[in-house]
């Protein structure tokens, strides 16, 4: 996202511009039938039962809030709740973006109220955004898990793994969460190891996706093929190969997630034109 969304714990004072709530009732998000987002009309008009609200920031000229719904709230006549998933390409993509602050934003909030050491009601921080218990004063953020994601090239080639999750035929990036104590270079290696049997050299940089499914930050690598053989051995993985930029098997369509981004960078790049 670029800079048109700037992050705030508190709206400023005596502000008039427009205001948009983004409503949860756990991860789904209240939309128009025709996926717009409510003004703060929604919560008047329709008589919902916020729990709990948070001020976001603003995007361009409109405020932005979080409001968390009972979890057997129904929608309001006209609007329907939708997994943040199945909104990519139907919702602006700023809009999209907040909400995908927003979501883990009503989780934290909703998950630590209570402090884990004593068990006293915690307090919003008044100047960053965290939950403090008044005794023990260990401040609670919101939680961002790293992750990295990264295409392993062996010429015009590419290492592509799938899960047994995936629908059929389905092969993508190699990926994974990184360990405490663990650089995301690291996590590369040690990833693609435990996946493939492969190991990598020259990990480079690619770009990175905050992806809210529950709360990573992916951090994208390319990488080069040092040396062994593809060796199965991770539950997580069902299959792994290297395919031929001109012999591709089925991936996820679209451009939505960096593992899209990763592939067409390299099919961009290894392609007979
Ligand atoms: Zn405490």
């Amino acid at each position: 996202m670029s800079i048109r969304f700037i992050p705030a714990i508190r709206a400023p004072e005596d502000d008039e511009r427009p205001v948009l709530c983004f409503v949860f009732r756990r991860r789904e998000l209240l939309v128009t039938v025709d996926h717009q987002i409510p003004d703060v009309s929604v919560l008047d008009e329709s008589g919902l039962d916020s729990v709990r609200s948070q001020y976001l920031g603003s995007l361009d000229d409109t405020h932005c809030h979080s409001v968390e719904l009972p979890p057997d709230a129904p929608a309001p006549d006209g609007m329907v709740f939708r997994d943040l998933r199945a909104l990519y390409g139907q919702l602006d993509e700023s809009l999209h973006a907040v909400a995908g602050r927003a979501v883990q934003i009503v989780e934290w909030d909703r998950t630590h109220q209570f402090c884990g050491v004593c068990g006293k009601q915690t307090e919003l921080s008044k100047t960053d955004r965290s939950r403090g218990c008044p005794d023990c004063k260990i401040p609670q953020y919101p939680r961002v898990s790293p992750a990295m994601i990264v295409t392993v090239e062996r010429g015009n080639e590419i290492l592509l793994a799938r899960s047994p999750h995936f629908p059929p035929g389905i092969y993508s990036c190699m990926a994974g969460f990184v360990e405490p104590g663990e650089s995301a270079e690291q996590a590369v290696e040690r990833e693609v190891l435990e996946e493939s049997g492969i190991h990598v050299k020259d990990i480079r940089y690619f770009a990175s996706q905050p992806w809210p499914f529950p709360n990573s930050l992916m951090l994208g690598f390319t990488a080069q093929y040092a040396s062994g053989e593809i060796v199965l051995e991770d539950e997580e993985i069902e299959d792994a190969r290297w395919f031929h930029a001109d012999d591709m098997p089925n991936f996820f369509p679209g451009r939505m997630s960096i593992s899209q981004w990763l592939i067409h960078d390299f099919l961009d790049r290894k392609r007979s034109k």
